[in-house]
């Protein structure tokens, strides 16, 4: 071995009255104090010192995870503090291999995974990351340990590891903090020979230790004492032999750091299974509860759309009661004169007053209680009402006062059980017997669940003599000819009748009205349960919030091995916010099919449902959004974290 103090080498590591300075309340301490040193290619150092005299603060700046605070360190001759946070990341990447005291690997996964991360970060391709890192575990004595997280590992397997991490992207310099402090002697013993042999195949070496026995393997010992070089032996230097190395790195771009970060994000999800799965809980809940109540909301509107409509656009009902007050049928004003009267307005097809009253009809020794309608023959029309069997009321039974009834499907089924043709019987209504003339086709429920089919009609005027008693009626229906002219026939209706009643004392409208006003309703109540479901989608959202920002505390230390290791601020930010935007993602696929599902459920039970794409969309977007927003903040905070400071969190 030859010692020369080369005049002619340019030293790869130069510091030059380098600081690291402390504020500590009001003092200052100086954990380096105007350190100057020179490290040359190929060199093996050994840093030796008491604890506490700075040789972590040395060893920290010379591998660019700390910054000095006064004077300048230069890698290769460019000076370090001209460098990006992403130009720094790449030194760690390429040019330096840590190895720590206390091997900082990742122990949510595997030795293999450990190794490979620097070349994760290089944008080395999966298949030939692996196979180096299988290499070099090998190559270590670890080929059979590769699959086994480092809680299952020795100490000094777990060194190895570590080392094997360190020579991944075939850094030049190694830089190795108290390596076999943690290790018995025969583990210490085998880390130095490990050293040994990667300083002869011409790598520089920077070793920190107290151990005199440690040091007596390093060519060159540098003794510092509080922050100051206070001995050194001196370079003795030889030039590294002629090495190839075959650096197949390229950096994978944007498409390979994202695909590599959700891995690591489903990896991570799934290190912490509980606590993820309650995270994802807050968002399923969030976006089912805006898919399952939108499709309910706009299932309700649209069936109360669809059965005002199927009573047709072209009524104009007449109620009695002042407008603004509750309309009553109690109230009597509106009488079968008026009705006639309102025949007269040019426009009108038809007028049909009605009188309701609460009965029990009798067949045989069937009683059922239903609603009996007094009605016009126009009634059916109006309302296009069909028959499914025998004819409805006529002009003639309504001047003749005849005895004759209408049963609804309901009604019918329940007065004839056996299924006996009801035309031509007779049925009781308040022990007056009326002949069933004619059976109504099904009509259904109405959209406030009232059965339309649970109903009797007797002419008008039968009804007034034998059952009502008083000539009023509750409800006046008109059918117009042309829609469009409804306005202007419902002012001639109110004119008409005011000047009938001397005052306004009843309340006239029609179904566009009515169903604008439906509409109107509906479309608040969707806002409303979409508004409600959209604050628990917001109180998931920042469920996902505080889990990131526990989790980047909780994982400095990973953020700190990861940069030590080579991850960019850009790889820390895109990590984490991936994690969020993956739980959210989950999040949003799962809760979207359960607002189906729970749909689904609702539907059977009867309620009315309607899906369309745009809530879903909506609501899963609104999850990925959540995601990126408030997994954004924890996700930056991580990269902006200083790799020193992350490195040594608990
Ligand atoms: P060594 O590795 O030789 O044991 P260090 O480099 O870790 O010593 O520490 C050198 C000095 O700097 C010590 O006095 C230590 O207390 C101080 N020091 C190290 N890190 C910090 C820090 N983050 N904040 C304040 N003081 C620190
Ligand atoms: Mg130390």
């Amino acid at each position: 071995m030859t010692t020369e103090t080369s005049d002619r080498a340019e030293p790869l590591l130069s510091l030059s009255e380098i600081s690291r300075i402390y504020e500590r309340g009001d003092n200052r301490v100086y954990a380096l104090d105007k350190v100057s040193l020179d490290i040359f290619p190929g060199e093996f150092v050994a840093i030796m010192g008491q604890s506490g005299s700075g040789k972590s603060t040395l060893m920290n700046i010379i591998g660019c995870l700390d910054r000095p605070s006064e004077g300048t360190y230069a890698v290769n001759g460019q000076d370090v503090a001209a460098l990006t946070r992403d130009e720094l990341a790449g030194l760690r990447r390429d040019t330096f291999g840590f190895i720590f005291q206390r091997y900082n690997l990742l122990e949510t996964v595997t030795a293999v995974e450990n190794v490979e991360i620097p070349a994760v970060y290089a944008g080395r391709s999966r298949r030939s990351r692996l196979e180096r890192a299988r290499a070099l575990l090998d190559t270590l004595g670890l080929a059979d340990r590769a699959e086994h997280r480092p809680s299952e590992l020795s100490g000094g397997q777990q060194q190895r590891v570590s080392i094997a991490r360190a020579l991944m992207n075939d850094a030049e310099v190694i830089l190795a903090d108290e390596p076999t402090g943690a290790l018995d002697s025969q583990s210490g013993d085998d880390v130095l020979t490990l050293l040994k042999q990667l300083h002869a195949q011409g790598r520089t070496i920077v070793l920190i230790t107290h151990d005199n026995d440690v040091a007596a393997h390093a060519e060159r010992v540098i003794r510092i004492a509080d922050g100051r070089i206070v001995d050194d032996t001196g370079v003795v230097h030889r030039w590294p032999p002629v090495q190839a190395v075959e650096r197949a790195l390229h950096t994978g771009g944007f498409m390979s750091d994202l695909s590599e970060a959700v891995k690591m994000a489903l990896r991570s999800l799934r290190a912490n299974l509980f606590r993820s799965s309650l995270t994802l809980l807050g968002i399923v809940i969030g976006v089912a509860a805006v898919v399952s109540m939108l499709a309910i909301g706009e299932g309700s509107r649209l069936s109360v759309l669809r059965s005002i409509e199927s009573m047709g656009t072209n009524l104009v009902m007449i109620r009695p009661g002042a407008p603004g007050l509750r309309s009553s049928g109690d109230i009597i004003t509106l009488t079968p004169g008026d009705a006639k009267a309102l025949q007269a307005i040019p426009g009108v097809e038809n007028v049909s007053p009605e009188r309701n009253s609460q009965m029990t009809l009798r067949y045989g020794s069937e009683d059922y209680r239903t609603r009996v309608q007094g009605v016009w023959p126009g009634y059916a029309l109006a309302r296009d009402w069909t028959m499914a069997t025998g004819g409805f009321v006529t002009q003639s039974d309504v001047t003749s006062y005849a005895p004759v009834v209408v049963l609804g499907q309901t009604a019918a089924r329940n007065l004839f059980p056996s299924g006996t043709d009801p035309i031509g019987k007779y049925v009781l209504i308040q022990n007056v017997p009326f002949e069933v003339i004619g059976v109504l086709s099904p009509k259904g429920a109405t959209p406030f669940g009232s059965d339309q089919d649970d109903v009797a009609m007797v002419p008008l005027s039968t009804g007034f003599m034998r059952l009502f008693g008083r000539q009023y009626v509750n409800t006046i229906m008109l059918k117009v000819d042309d829609a469009s002219k409804i306005d202007s026939i419902q002012t001639a209706i109110t004119r008409l009748l005011v000047s009938r009643h001397r005052t306004q004392d009843f309340q006239v409208r029609n179904t566009a009205s009515i169903l604008q006003m439906a509409n109107d309703t509906q479309q608040t109540m969707t806002v409303l349960l979409g508004t409600v479901a959209a604050i628990s989608l917001l109180v998931g959202g920042i469920g996902v919030m505080n889990i990131m920002l526990v989790s980047v505390t909780e994982r400095k230390r990973e953020i700190g091995i990861r940069m030590a290791t080579g991850a960019r601020p850009g790889n820390i930010l895109l990590q984490f916010n991936t994690e969020a935007l993956v739980i959210c993602g989950i999040g949003g696929l799962v809760g979207v099919a359960l607002g189906v599902l729970s749909g689904v459920v609702a539907k059977t039970f009867g309620v009315s449902v309607a899906f369309s794409t745009a809530p879903a969309v909506l609501a899963f977007s609104c999850a990925f959004a959540t995601g990126l927003l408030f997994g954004f903040l924890p996700a930056r905070q991580a990269s902006r974290l200083d790799p020193v400071v992350a490195l040594a969190a608990e």
